[in-house]
């Protein structure tokens, strides 16, 4: 049975904010409930104070968020680190453990570097997807980042999330080139090449002499990562914004096999998005039609003119020779970035030109308090086997007389399948009943053998219990180092269903 009345020891927390409060100022601990209320995860119950933080404590610099872990460990108090918070659809910037304290990192905003040579720039956590666009303009414009469809999160926090964006660099997780990282002790660590004492190559090699530890800090409760390298996409001379539509479930089957030899051999090497039920129309305003039997895929080609002209051609043959497809595009030149009222949001996002028009589309089913909870799956880029996939995930929706939302996020080898339930976060029976529905969804896709990539603080237990080969002998492996390097358990303790000792018996079971 899930543990919800557990917290976070009140006293322990109210000795370890007087600490904070001495070391870093008032002004960067909140404690007042107003204040906290914005820490709240929006897509659970309105008004719920099931997953509230006692305070939140915003460092200013690598020398604090030290002092925070320090006061955590004298005063045995757990942590829950967010960049900007605004991880919505998995618990926003709301704890795994009720009663954390929250260390929100969105004072440490600035841009680093921007290596215009070698095309990576370095970024401290707060920076934002706005902000990281807005400075590679600045610089001239050479550059363009990879970005999520919401412009308001951040490039650390989405990529250790293993986050995705949509154009040629949208695998956000691997685009990390060196970390910096306070551990549970409070001792500074970089990794890499960044390894070495002022090393030239930290955010160029991606690797270690020795083990590569970068992939231990993500979806991670291993430390406080305090800056990365980041790489960038050359601004290409033009890009194309292409789609693919068709009617009916079958037709997924070939359209997936052609996308994947498209995408193995680099034709299209963006990262692409089928849709179905939530899309923005031709006006690029908010269409949701979950009745709809249409499907839409986005896909682009950038390079020298030529180049794309050739791909498209490529294309034509390739996805236009499936039956029932229509296929379209719209070509760019890379220097066109007017911003806002450039194209569609699907010409902007895979352009990297950051908005939150999306946020506003996910309001139309219930207004602007509208909940989502999303459903993702990974399996492989197989044409059968994706359709499977969708008829089980569309199976489960009409068991539970929900729509169905879909939104395939496609990589050249394998696929994420996500799917979004919408609901009123107002009514509780309502918003608890969806979250219930997840349960039987994760053990019969588990069971099929596909596993989720990510979910939010109230199945994190769940999730990893279907991660059971050998008796879970990756997450005893990662408890066994959590225990080694995080004794106390003060840092993000139950994340991803990884418990340190001292709170084992926390875990939902
Ligand atoms: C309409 C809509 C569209 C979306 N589209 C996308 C999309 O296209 N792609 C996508 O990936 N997501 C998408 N999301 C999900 C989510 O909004 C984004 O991933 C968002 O960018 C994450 O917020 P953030 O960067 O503020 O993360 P945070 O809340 O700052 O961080 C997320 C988590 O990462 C860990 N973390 C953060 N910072 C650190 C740190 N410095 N050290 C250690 N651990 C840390 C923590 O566990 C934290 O809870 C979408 C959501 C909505 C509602």
């Amino acid at each position: 049975m899930p543990m919800a009345k557990q917290e976070a020891a009140p006293d322990a927390v109210a000795r370890a904010v007087e600490a904070l409060t001495d070391a870093l100022g008032s002004d960067a601990v909140l404690t007042a409930r107003g204040d906290l209320d914005e820490f709240r995860d929006p897509f659970w119950v309105l008004g719920s104070a099931d997953h509230d933080v006692s305070a939140a404590v915003l460092p200013g610099s690598v020398a604090e968020i030290q002092a925070v872990v320090r006061i955590a460990n004298e005063h045995r108090v757990p942590l829950w680190t967010v960049s900007t918070g605004r991880n919505y659809g998995y618990g926003g910037a709301a704890p795994r453990v009720p009663g954390s304290i929250l260390v929100n990192l969105s004072r440490m905003n600035r841009v680093l570097e921007i290596n215009s040579e070698l095309g990576y720039a370095v970024v401290e956590p707060g920076v934002r997807w706005f902000d990281l666009c807005a400075a590679l303009e600045e610089a001239g414009g050479d550059w363009w980042t990879s970005i999520p469809d919401l412009g308001w999160g951040s490039v650390v926090g989405n990529s250790l999330e293993y986050g995705r964006g949509h154009t040629r660099f949208g695998s956000h997780a691997a685009n990390i080139c060196g970390m910096e990282v306070v551990l549970p002790s409070g001792e500074l660590m970089r990794t890499g090449m960044g390894a070495m004492s002022g090393n030239r190559a930290w955010h160029a090699y991606p690797f270690s002499y020795g083990p590569s530890v970068d992939g231990l800090f993500m979806q991670s409760s291993l430390g406080i990562v305090t800056q990365i390298g980041w790489r960038l996409m050359p601004r290409p001379e033009k890009y194309a914004s292409c789609w693919l539509h068709f009617d009916g479930d079958e037709i997924i089957a070939p359209v997936i096999d052609a996308m994947r030899q498209l995408m193995l051999d680099e034709t299209i090497n963006n990262y692409p998005f089928l849709g179905r039920g939530v899309a923005a129309n031709a006006e690029g305003q908010p269409d949701l039609d979950p009745d709809s039997q249409k499907w839409a895929l986005r896909f682009a080609l950038y390079g020298y003119a030529e180049v794309v002209e050739a791909k498209w051609r490529i294309v034509e043959r390739v996805l236009g020779s499936v039956p029932g497809v229509t296929i379209g595009r719209k070509v760019y030149d890379g220097t066109d970035r007017v911003g806002p009222d450039r194209g569609i949001h699907d010409d902007r996002v895979q352009a990297g030109i950051p908005g939150m028009e999306l946020l506003d589309l996910y309001k139309v089913p219930f207004g602007p308090d509208t909940g989502h909870l999303d459903f993702s799956p990974v399996g492989p880029l197989v044409g059968s086997e994706v359709l499977k996939m969708v008829r089980m995930v569309r199976g489960m929706y009409e068991e539970f007389g929900e729509p169905y939302a879909a939104g395939l996020m496609l990589l050249p080898n394998s696929i994420i399948v996500v799917s979004v339930m919408f609901f009123d976060p107002k009514d509780e029976a309502k918003t608890r009943a969806i979250y219930d529905n997840y349960d039987p969804m994760l053990a019969v896709m588990a069971k099929e053998g596909y596993g989720l990539y990510r979910t939010n603080i109230y199945k994190m237990d769940a999730v990893a219990e279907t991660f059971d080969f050998n008796g879970h002998a990756l997450r005893r492996f990662l408890e066994t180092l959590k225990d080694a390097i995080d004794p106390n358990g003060v840092l993000q303790p139950g994340k991803q269903g990884i418990w340190p000792k001292v709170m084992r018996e926390w875990r939902d079971s």
